[in-house]
C-alpha cells in the first residue's frame, strides 16, 4: 500500500498520468495506479504537477536584521518545496540557522556567506578581518547537507574600498569544498568584466538580468566579452529578481540573442515578498511567460536545471527514484500584471498558480503536505 497516490495530474507536456509515493519517494509512475492506497489526491486531468520548485536565491533567516523571512511563507505555502538563503548568515550564525532550518517544513539550505557576520549590514566585506577562513572551513565541515554552497556579492556598498579582493579570496576558500559558489553582483566598482573573467565553470552570477550600469549588456548595449567568455566556460546565470535585481528590457535583449539562465529564481524576502515587486517564486515564473518563454524552459529553471547547479541528489526530477518533492499547480488564463525592480509593468495572459507541496521527509521516511490557499478554494483535498 503506497502513501500516497496522485491521480489525473497533467504534467508539463499536457500528458496525465498517476503518481505512487511511498517513505518519501516516488515509486510509480503510470496512466492508472490501481491500489488499496487510503489517500488519494485526484487532479481531475485539470491541475498540473512538477518536481517540487527550488527557489535558489532568497533570504529566510528569521534574525537577520536586513533581509529576513520565514522559509514556509516563500516555500510550502507558495509552491516551493525548497528554498536556498543565499548568503544571509556567516559562520558565527551557522548553528542557530541550522537549528532553526530544521523547524521548517519546507527543505532549506544555506549559501554560506564569506563574511563571517552574513547580513548583519549591508557592507559585509568592507572589513577584511570579517573573512575568517578557519571559522568558515568548520562551518562547512559541520553542516556538509545544510550549508550546499558559498556566496560573495560583490558589489559598491558591500565590499567598500576593497573592490576584487573579496572574490579573489572566495575562489581561494572555495577550492577545498568544491561548492558552488554564488556572486551577487549590482553597483560598480568592482566592474562586472573584473568580476566575470575570475569565475570558472559552474559558479553562479545572480541578479544577471539586473538593470544597473555594470548589467551584462555595455553602454552600446552589446553582450559584454567577460559575460559571452563566461558563458561558453559554463559559469551560470540565476536571475535573483530582487527589489532591484531585475529588468524586463534586459531579460528581453538578453532572450533575443538566445541568452537564457540557467535558473530562475526570486531573492524574495519580506519586504519584496509584500510590497512587490518580488511577490512569490510563481510571480517571478509568471514574468517569463510574459518574456515568451515556454512553459518547459521555466519549469526546468526551477527544477532540474536548479538541482543540478546546486548539485541536490534526487530532486529536481518527477521520476522514480528520486525524492517526493512537487509541486501541484494551475496555469491559469488570466489578465495579470506584472513589475519589474525598475518599475516597468507588463501584462501576462496566464499565470502560474500554485495549489500544493509535497516535501519528503528523508530523515523519517513520510511525506508533508501543505494545500495552499488557492488550492483550498479549489477544494483540492485528500481523501481517505
Ligand atoms: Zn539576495
Amino acid at each position: 500500500m503506497y502513501d500516497l497516490i496522485i491521480k489525473n495530474a497533467k504534467q508539463i507536456d499536457e500528458s496525465v498520468t498517476d503518481i505512487a509515493i511511498h517513505h518519501g519517494k516516488i515509486v510509480a509512475i503510470a496512466s492508472s495506479i490501481i491500489d488499496q492506497s487510503e489517500r488519494v489526491l485526484d487532479l481531475q486531468n485539470k491541475h498540473y504537477v512538477s518536481a517540487g520548485w527550488i527557489d535558489s536565491h532568497t533570504h529566510c533567516f528569521a534574525r537577520s536584521p536586513i533581509y529576513h523571512d520565514d522559509p514556509d511563507l516563500i516555500g510550502v505555502k507558495a509552491g516551493v518545496t525548497a528554498v536556498v538563503d543565499a548568503g544571509s548568515i556567516g559562520a558565527v550564525d551557522a548553528d542557530e540557522f541550522y537549528q532553526l532550518a530544521q523547524q521548517a517544513s519546507t527543505h532549506v539550505y544555506s549559501f554560506l556567506n564569506i563574511s563571517k557576520i552574513g547580513l548583519l549590514r549591508q557592507s559585509e566585506l568592507a572589513d577584511i578581518q570579517d573573512i575568517d577562513v578557519p571559522l568558515f572551513d568548520e562551518a562547512l565541515a559541520k553542516y556538509p547537507d545544510f550549508i550546499i554552497g558559498i556566496k560573495v556579492r560583490m558589489s559598491r556598498s558591500v565590499v567598500g574600498k576593497n573592490g576584487i579582493f573579496p572574490l579573489v579570496k572566495a575562489k581561494e576558500m572555495q577550492k577545498k569544498s568544491g561548492l558552488p559558489l554564488m556572486i551577487h553582483v549590482g553597483n560598480n566598482p568592482p566592474e562586472l568584466d573584473e568580476i566575470a573573467d575570475l569565475l570558472t565553470k559552474g559558479d553562479i552570477i545572480t541578479h544577471c538580468f539586473n538593470g544597473k550600469p555594470n548589467q551584462i549588456f555595455d553602454k552600446q548595449n552589446k553582450l559584454r566579452g567577460s559575460i559571452k567568455r563566461a558563458i561558453e566556460r559554463g559559469v551560470i546565470l540565476d536571475v535573483g529578481h530582487g527589489g532591484e535585481s531585475f529588468s524586463f528590457s534586459v531579460a528581453e535583449r538578453a532572450k533575443c540573442l538566445d541568452i537564457y539562465p540557467n535558473t530562475i529564481s526570486s531573492d524574495i524576502y519580506s519586504k519584496n515578498r509584500l510590497q512587490g515587486p518580488v511577490f512569490s517564486l510563481a510571480n517571478v515564473m509568471t514574468k517569463f511567460i510574459c518574456l515568451g518563454y515556454s512553459r518547459k524552459r521555466i519549469i526546468d529553471s526551477v527544477t532540474k536545471n536548479v538541482a543540478q547547479v546546486l548539485q541536490l541528489k534526487n530532486k529536481g526530477v518527477l521520476s522514480v527514484g528520486y525524492d517526493a518533492d512537487l509541486t501541484i499547480f494551475d496555469i491559469r488564463q488570466q489578465t495579470v500584471s506584472l513589475l519589474d525592480s525598475e518599475g516597468e509593468v507588463r501584462q501576462s495572459d496566464e499565470q502560474f498558480v500554485p495549489l500544493a507541496s509535497i516535501v519528503a521527509d528523508e530523515k523519517n521516511h513520510l511525506i508533508r503536505i501543505e494545500i495552499t490557499e488557492e488550492g483550498s478554494k479549489n477544494e483540492l483535498r485528500i481523501s481517505n
